[in-house]
Parts: structure tokens; C-alpha cells; sequence
């Protein structure tokens, strides 16, 4: 776990880590403290980064689903079993928990593989690298990245 605090007021402004969802966004926010400006590092300019290739892979998606059929299994096996230290009437608390992850994990994934193979994702990407292009012919913009410490010495030439 990360914390981001502001460089000028100290405020926090999140925690994050590794595994936070990427956001395909602008990363510059302003701290609603005092104003000044930040990059968020869970936002990606895809016009910069590029598009990475893991979104379209279909067998990170397959393992994401592997491990939402195990949480299932796992969840419906803890069902019925007496979890010691639980009151009886919150028994049923945890089992349906790790029950709800593994479907929402199997149906998510399963979504990713149909977007992929689609070819829906392929174009929302896309949307996205176009949208990204389009904050980057803003020299200001660029300058305030820059400013911000993100390296776009490679910007001009994907552009
Ligand atoms: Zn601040």
C-alpha cells in the first residue's frame, strides 16, 4: 500500500498500490485543499505509456475465472460448515462473501474475453489512445506533465 500525500499542504490525497484498476485518463488532478497540482498514479496516457498488451491477453482472463471457480467452491464448501467463534445468525456471512468475488471474478472475466474477441475492446482502446493524442497536442498540457515530473520525452514521436 502506497499513500499520496500533497507536496505543498501535506493533505492525503489516496492510497493505492500495484494492484490498483488502471484508469485511461488524464493522471493531472488538483488537490482539493489547496489547489495544487498532482499526478494520480493510478491514471495512464495511453498516447505515452502505449497500449499494453495485457488487456487483450485472453489467459490472464482464463486464470481470473479459474480463481473465481475456486472461491465458488470454496465458498459453498465453508456454507456448510460451523465456522467456530461465528454467532449462528452471521454463519452465513463470510461463505456468501467469497461467494459473490468468485461470481463476480467468473462473470467478469468471461465479459473480458468476449470484449476481446469481439473486438469491443479493441476499439474502446483505441477511443482512448485517440482521446489521449488529443490532450497531447496541447503544448501546456504537455508542459504541465513535464512539470509534474512524467517523462514525455517520448510523446512527439508517437504523435
Ligand atoms: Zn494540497
Amino acid at each position: 500500500m502506497n499513500i499520496l500525500y500533497c507536496a505543498k499542504c501535506r493533505k492525503k490525497l489516496m492510497t493505492y498500490d500495484n494492484t490498483s484498476f488502471k484508469r485511461y485518463k488524464s493522471p493531472v488532478k488538483k488537490c482539493k485543499k489547496c489547489g495544487n497540482l498532482y499526478i494520480d498514479p493510478r491514471c495512464h496516457e495511453l498516447a505515452i505509456e502505449g497500449i499494453p498488451s495485457d488487456v487483450f491477453s485472453v489467459k490472464s482472463f482464463i486464470i481470473l475465472i479459474i480463481f473465481g471457480v475456486l472461491l465458488l467452491w470454496r465458498g459453498i464448501y465453508l456454507l456448510n460448515q460451523v465456522q467456530l467463534g461465528v454467532p449462528p445468525e452471521t454463519q452465513w456471512l463470510m461463505p456468501t462473501v467469497i461467494i459473490t468475488f468468485g461470481a463476480v471474478c467468473i462473470i467478469g472475466g468471461i465479459a473480458e474475453i468476449i470484449s476481446i474477441k469481439t473486438g469491443l475492446k479493441e476499439k474502446k482502446f483505441n477511443r482512448l489512445y485517440t482521446a489521449s493524442k488529443e490532450r497531447l497536442k496541447n503544448a501546456d498540457y504537455v508542459s504541465i506533465l513535464r512539470n509534474l515530473g512524467v517523462d514525455v520525452s517520448e510523446i512527439k514521436e508517437k504523435l
